[in-house]
């Protein structure tokens, strides 16, 4: 399947409620009771109150009737995902910007950093790469489990210690152990929940702290996972997380079964962040690089 096609399946719920709402706008010529339940189902798909009352603007300024409005309306939601730096691209298709690469992946309980992480080490594995998967949720024992049994499908290492061990430890003992290994890459998974969310930041800036010290330069990459379920939520976490460590980009999952897909428009403008990759189902082959033109064309009718 395309790109397009597969964020055209993923996104079928947040172009619901957009789609009806979208056609009368258009359709009418962009008249002001359309325009205002169209800004309801942009409220509704979670594109948030400021992007959705400027997207409206847009529309109800934009000449050439429903052509232009449609045509407004993309352009605007493009340049609201302008992102700097490279094209997305296949994860295991760039290059590891060190050896090993390693990259830190943050987000609350439930968001799905343990799956990004499977998905990832599969990835990579598939094209020949070494991964070291660092399970640094100390917290719950089960953490570990799921990751080691992602590690045993894709053919990765593991590296784990007892329940309960210091988080910060067992992230310098992966990059160790993947600089001793010549590991490719090293993804470590962290926890998402503490007894506080100041322990949790807290926690999260010693573990980044440590790659550096285990191998200059290191975390190469920091992903923050978001739940894309949550809509709106995403955005305070995101701002937490920014607060803590320095994030050099977003993934967002479960856009498949979400009807708030807008979000991530909001969350990538308000944040500056780039979304790198979405995840849009539970195989493996559903964790996507992120194209804004795809994901514009599939999210608008
Ligand atoms: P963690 O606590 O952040 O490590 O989250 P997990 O990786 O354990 O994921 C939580 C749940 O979300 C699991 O049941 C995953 O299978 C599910 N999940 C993760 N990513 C996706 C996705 O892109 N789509 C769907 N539908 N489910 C996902």
């Amino acid at each position: 399947m395309g790109l397009f096609d597969v964020f055209a399946k993923g996104l079928q719920r947040t172009r619901a409620v957009l789609e009806r709402a979208f056609v009368a706008a258009t359709g009418s010529g962009a008249d002001p009771a359309t325009l205002e339940a169209l800004e309801a189902s942009l409220l509704a798909a979670d594109l948030g109150p400021d992007l959705a009352a400027r997207l409206v603007d847009e529309m109800r300024r934009s000449a050439g009737g429903a052509g232009g409005a449609r045509a407004a309306a993309k352009a605007f939601l493009l340049k609201s995902l302008a992102q700097p730096g490279p094209a997305p691209e296949e994860p295991a298709a760039r290059p590891p910007l060190a050896r090993p690469e390693v990259c830190l992946l943050l987000g609350v309980n439930g968001s799905g950093k343990t799956t990004t992480a499977g998905k990832l080490a599969a990835r990579y594995r598939a094209a020949g790469q070494t991964v070291l998967l660092g399970a640094a949720d100390t917290f719950r024992a089960a953490a570990a489990d799921q990751l080691a049994e992602w590690a045993r499908r894709s053919g990765a290492e593991l590296l784990r210690q007892a329940e309960g061990a210091d988080p910060a430890a067992v992230a310098f003992d992966a990059v160790g152990r993947g600089l001793a290994g010549g590991f490719d890459r090293v993804l470590i998974d962290t926890a998402g929940r503490l007894q506080t969310k100041v322990n949790l930041m807290e926690e999260l800036k010693k573990v980044h702290r440590v790659c550096a010290k285990a191998m200059p330069g290191a975390p190469h990459r920091v992903l923050l996972v978001l739940d894309g379920t949550s809509g709106q939520n995403m955005l305070s976490q995101a701002r937490l997380f920014k607060e803590a460590v320095p994030i050099s980009g977003l993934v967002i999952t479960k856009l498949d079964g979400s009807s708030k897909a807008g979000a991530l428009i909001s969350v990538a403008r308000e944040t500056g962040l780039r979304v790198e990759l979405v995840g849009l189902g539970e195989g493996l082959d559903d964790l996507r690089a992120f194209d804004a033109a795809a994901y514009v064309d599939a999210l608008l009718p």
